[in-house]
C-alpha cells in the first residue's frame, strides 16, 4: 500500500480525498517509479478542486509532473534507482500522475534527471520552468540571438514568465516584463526584466499593424494581448504563443505576418518530443541553481495538498508549491 491523492465522480459526485492505495490497482506502465517531489501546477489545482474538467478517467491520481527513481521496471533502458522526470503526456489526466508516493507509467514518457540536479531542484522548475525553457528554445532555433533587440515576455509574474524572464536574462538578452502587478516590480527586475510596462497597454483590442517595440515574445496570455504583441513585433520577428491566461481566442489581422513577416509559433510542453525534453532539462540544469530557487518554493506534504490546490484556485498562492512525498 503507498499514499496518494485520489479522485473520484461517482454518481456525479466529485471528491478527491488523501488515501492508502493499493499498488496492484496502479494503471499499466512498464515503469515502476518511487516519487520523491511533485508540483501542484494550476491545472492540478483545477483537477483537484473540480473546477474545470481536467481528469478524463476515474478513479484517478492528479500530479502532472514529477520527479523520482525507478523501483521496477523490465524495460532494458532503465536500471533501479534511475533518476527520472516526467511532465505531461496526460498524466494526470488520462492517467494516474505524480501526487503519490508511487506511479506506473510508460518508460517512453520518462526522461533522466540531469546529473548535477536534484528531485527538489527539478520539481521547484516544475513544467512553467520547462515550457519557458522550450519557448527560448524555439527563439534560439530561429536564430533570435541576444543582438536581434529585445524580447517581451508577458505574464510576467507567473510561472511561465518569471522563468522565462530569468531564463533569457542569463542567455543575455535584453528583456522587457509585462506586468498587471507593477508592485512586483523589484521581483521583474531582480529576475532580470530591464524593463517593466504595465499589461493594461496589452491588453485591449489593437490597430492591425503597432509600432514595432521588440524583435520577439513569449505570451502566456493569448486573447487581445497575443494580436497586440504581434502588431507590435518588428520585421521578421517571432512571437512565442504558450498560455491562456487572459483569453483562448486570437482576435487579429494577417497584416503582421505577410507585412512584417513575423512568425507565430505555438509551445505544447505536454506532448514535446523525447529530444527536445530531454534538450530543455539539461538546459535548465546549467541555468538554474537549487539555492536560487529556494525564496520562490513553499514545500508541503500530501496531508496539505487539497487545502493548497483550493487556495491556488482562489488566486491565494505566491511563488511555486512543491510536494514531497518519499
Ligand atoms: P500563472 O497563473 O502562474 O501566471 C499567469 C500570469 O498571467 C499571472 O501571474 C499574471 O501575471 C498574468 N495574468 C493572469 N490573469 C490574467 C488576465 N486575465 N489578463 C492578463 N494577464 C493575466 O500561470 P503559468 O505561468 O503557470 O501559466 C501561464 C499560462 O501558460 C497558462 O494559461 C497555462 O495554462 C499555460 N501553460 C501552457 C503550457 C504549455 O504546454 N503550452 C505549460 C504550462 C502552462 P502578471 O500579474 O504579471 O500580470
Amino acid at each position: 500500500m503507498f499514499k496518494g491523492i485520489i479522485i473520484n465522480n461517482l454518481d456525479n459526485d466529485y471528491e478527491t480525498k488523501l488515501e492508502n492505495i493499493n499498488e496492484k490497482d496502479l494503471p499499466e506502465g512498464d515503469v515502476l517509479v518511487k516519487v520523491y517531489y511533485s508540483t501542484i501546477n494550476y491545472k492540478d489545482a483545477l483537477a483537484i478542486t473540480g473546477k474545470a474538467p481536467i481528469v478524463r478517467k476515474f478513479p484517478m491520481i492528479p500530479g502532472i509532473d514529477f520527479a523520482g527513481s525507478v523501483l521496477e521496471t523490465n524495460n532494458k533502458n532503465f536500471n533501479i534507482g534511475d533518476k527520472v522526470i516526467l511532465n505531461g503526456w496526460g498524466v494526470g489526466e488520462k492517467h494516474w500522475g505524480g501526487l503519490a508516493e508511487k506511479a506506473r507509467v510508460k518508460s517512453d514518457w520518462l526522461i533522466p534527471l540531469p546529473q548535477n540536479m536534484t528531485f527538489k531542484q527539478a520539481m521547484s522548475i516544475g513544467t512553467a520552468g520547462y515550457t519557458a525553457m522550450l519557448a527560448v528554445l524555439a527563439l534560439q532555433k530561429e536564430n533570435i540571438i541576444p543582438d536581434s533587440g529585445k524580447i517581451l515576455v508577458t505574464g510576467a509574474s507567473g510561472g511561465v514568465g518569471s522563468f522565462a524572464i530569468n531564463i533569457l536574462s542569463k542567455l543575455g538578452y535584453d528583456v522587457i516584463a509585462s506586468t498587471g502587478r507593477l508592485e512586483n516590480s523589484n521581483y521583474l527586475t531582480a529576475l532580470g526584466a530591464n524593463e517593466i510596462i504595465d499589461r493594461n497597454t496589452l491588453s485591449e483590442k489593437g490597430k492591425p499593424l503597432m509600432k514595432e517595440r521588440w524583435v520577439a515574445a513569449i505570451d502566456s496570455l493569448g486573447g487581445s494581448t497575443l494580436a497586440n504583441v504581434c502588431a507590435s513585433t518588428s520585421y521578421g520577428g517571432m512571437v512565442i504563443a504558450c498560455g491562456l491566461a487572459q483569453a483562448m481566442d486570437f482576435p487579429a489581422t494577417v497584416a503582421p505576418f505577410i507585412l512584417r513577416g513575423i512568425t507565430l509559433k505555438g509551445i505544447d510542453s505536454v506532448m514535446a518530443s523525447h529530444a527536445f525534453r530531454i534538450e530543455a532539462w539539461n538546459k535548465l540544469s546549467q541555468l538554474i541553481k537549487e539555492n536560487e530557487l529556494a525564496p520562490m518554493i513553499e514545500e508541503i506534504s500530501l496531508n496539505d495538498v487539497i487545502i493548497k490546490a483550493n487556495n491556488l484556485i482562489k488566486g491565494n498562492i505566491t511563488g511555486r508549491i512543491i510536494v514531497k512525498l518519499n
